[in-house]
């Protein structure tokens, strides 16, 4: 590739990303540049990486991103109950995955924070116990919603 197209790729890759951002905001997104092609991949969740191609508009970034999700959801086990019918929500620090009812369990006994069992560490605010309800059912909508 020369130096013109590359930078239109680079350009093109910077107005992608906050886009890719906002449709998978719950997940933690970072970007490195391949040494070897020198193309960004983008790393969710640090297990999931994908290569933007120059070729590539948001829609196929997209389809394959959800594609790898899809297959890495696959063989994934909560990490706290070990089953394996799931619906995985991730430590923003240890990225150790959980099922929403574990999360949930646990958002309920820590009155709004969410302390994750591997690294201890916690997200989340105290909240009254009249608002934990309304909130469990705001996770549950807002997880439903987000389904690809
Ligand atoms: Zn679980
Ligand atoms: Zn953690």
């Amino acid at each position: 590739m020369d130096d013109e197209s590359y930078k239109h790729y680079m350009r093109r890759c910077q107005i992608m990303l906050p886009l890719i951002e906002n449709q998978f905001s719950k997940h933690i997104i970072k970007l490195s540049k391949n040494p070897e092609s020198l193309f960004l991949e983008i790393i969710l969740d640090d297990f999931i990486m994908v290569d933007i191609l120059p070729g590539d508009d948001f829609n196929v970034l997209k389809n394959k991103i959800i594609k790898q999700i899809k297959a890495k959801m696959k063989d994934l086990v909560c990490n706290v109950c070990d089953e394996s019918d799931i619906l995985p929500m991730s430590c923003p620090k240890c990225f150790q995955l959980w099922c929403i009812d574990c999360y949930i369990s646990r958002f309920r006994s820590g009155q709004g924070i969410v302390m994750c069992p591997n690294c201890k560490h916690c997200v989340g605010q105290k909240m009254k116990h009249e608002n934990i309800q309304m909130c469990v059912e705001e996770i549950m909508t807002s997880f439903i919603e987000n389904e690809y």
